[in-house]
C-alpha cells in the first residue's frame, strides 16, 4: 500500500543529537517529509551525521541548511537558539513553518521570535521524550511514539501552521496539545525540572558522603539510587540552559517541594507512620496513573529487563493488590 504524499517537501534540522537524529529517523520511517537537510555545531557531529545517513544532505553553516526548506526544526540547547533564529532569519524561505524542540518555551518565543521574518511561521515544540543519552547515535525512529508533544504558538499565530505542525508530530507518533507558554513552564517544572534537580541532588549528595564510600553506593545501587542515576547522567550543557531559562518556575516548584519534606521529616522525627503510610499510598496512585496511561512499562526494574535473566520478570507489579 502507497504512503500517503509527504507533508512538507523539505525538513531543516539544525542540530542533530539525539532529538534532532529521532526526528530525521522518524520522518523517514512515516515519510513525512520529501527530503532532510541538517546541520550541526561541529565537523566532527556532521560528518558522523552523514556517515550514519539519516539526512538526504548534510551541510557547513545553518544559513545554508534553511534555504528553501518549508519546515526548518531547530534542536539545540536552549541557550543557543537565539543567535541561531538571528543566522537563519534573513534566509528563511516565505511561508516556511519555523520550531523548535526547547524543554523550556517563554525563553525560546522572547529569544528566537525578534529575529524572524514576518513572511514565516513560528510555531515551539516540545517533544516530551527523551533518554540520558546525546549525539546523532542515540537517536531512534520511535522516541516520540505515544509521547506527547506540546506546541505553544504565540498569540496569533496561522492556525494553519499550528494544524500542520501538529499533523507531523501526529505523524511521528506523538500525542499533540496546545499550551500557553507560562502554563508550560508550571506542568514541565514539576514533571521534569525538578526531578532533574533532585536526581543531580543526590547523587551529588552521595558522591561527597565520607562515611559511605564510592564503591559501596555503586554495588548497592539497585536499593533506589540507581533510578536517579540515570536521569542525572541527563546531558549537563542542556539541563544547565533549562534552569537558566526557567527560573521562576523552577524556584517555585523547588519552595513547594522543601515545604513537602519538611513535612515529611516532621513525621519521621515524631514517628507518624499514619502520615508517612497516607503520602506513600498518594503517590503509588500517581505511578500506577501513569502506567494505566502508557507513559511507562508495568513491568518491575521499570522495564529495564536484566540480560541474564532466563524469564522476563512478572508484568504485572501491583497483582498482589488484587488488580
Ligand atoms: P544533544 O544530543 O546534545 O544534541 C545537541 C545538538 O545541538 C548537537 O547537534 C550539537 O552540535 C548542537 N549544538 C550544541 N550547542 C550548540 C550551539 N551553541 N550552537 C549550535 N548548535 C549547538 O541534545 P538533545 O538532547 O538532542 O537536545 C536538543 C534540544 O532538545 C534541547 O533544547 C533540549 O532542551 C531539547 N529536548 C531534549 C530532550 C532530552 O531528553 N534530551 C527532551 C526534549 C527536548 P555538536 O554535536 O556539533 O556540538
Amino acid at each position: 500500500m502507497s504512503k500517503p504524499a509527504p507533508l512538507f517537501n523539505r525538513l531543516a534540522l539544525i542540530g542533530v543529537g539525539l532529538i534532532g537524529s529521532s526526528i530525521a529517523r522518524a520522518a523517514r520511517v512515516q515519510n513525512a517529509v520529501g527530503s532532510i537537510v541538517a546541520t550541526a555545531r561541529s565537523a566532527q557531529t556532521r560528518r558522523r551525521v552523514a556517515e550514519l545517513g539519516i539526512a538526504d544532505q548534510v551541510v557547513e553553516t545553518n544559513a545554508a541548511a534553511v534555504e528553501g526548506a518549508d519546515l526548518v526544526i531547530v534542536c539545540i540547547p536552549v541557550g543557543a537558539c537565539g543567535p541561531v533564529a538571528a543566522e537563519i532569519g534573513p534566509h528563511l524561505a516565505p511561508g516556511a513553518i519555523v520550531s523548535d524542540v526547547g524543554s523550556v518555551k517563554s525563553a525560546i518565543v522572547h529569544d528566537m521570535a525578534p529575529h524572524l521574518p514576518k513572511t514565516v511561521h513560528f510555531v515551539p515544540a516540545h517533544p516530551v521524550a527523551g533518554t540520558e543519552y546525546s549525539g546523532p547515535d542515540a537517536g531512534f525512529a520511535e522516541l516520540f511514539v505515544n509521547r506527547w508533544c506540546i506546541l505553544t504558538p504565540p498569540e496569533g499565530t496561522n492556525q494553519q501552521a499550528v494544524d500542520k505542525l501538529a499533523a507531523f508530530w501526529r505523524l511521528l507518533g506523538s500525542n499533540v496539545e496546545i499550551m500557553a507558554p507560562d502554563h508550560h513552564h508550571l506542568v514541565l517544572a514539576v514533571t521534569s525540572h525538578l526531578p532533574h534537580l533532585i536526581a543531580y541532588t543526590i547523587v551529588g549528595t552521595a558522591d561527597e558522603l565520607e562515611a559511605v564510600t564510592r564503591s559501596e553506593v555503586l554495588k548497592f545501587s539497585a536499593g533506589g539510587f540507581r533510578d536517579f542515576t540515570r536521569i542525572a547522567a541527563s546531558d549537563p550543557t542542556m539541563w544547565r540552559d533549562v534552569f537558566l531559562a526557567n527560573k521562576d518556575a523552577v524556584l517555585e516548584m523547588l519552595g513547594r517541594f522543601n515545604e513537602d519534606v519538611s513535612v515529611l521529616t516532621n513525621a519521621i522525627r515524631n514517628g507518624d507512620g499514619q502520615a508517612l503510610f497516607e503520602h506513600f499510598v498518594r503517590t503509588r496512585a500517581i505511578r500506577k496513573g501513569i502506567v494505566a496511561l502508557g507513559q511507562d512499562s508495568p513491568a518491575p526494574d521499570f522495564g529495564r529487563m536484566h540480560p541474564d535473566l532466563p524469564h522476563p520478570p512478572l508484568a504485572r507489579p501491583y497483582a498482589a493488590e488484587g488488580e
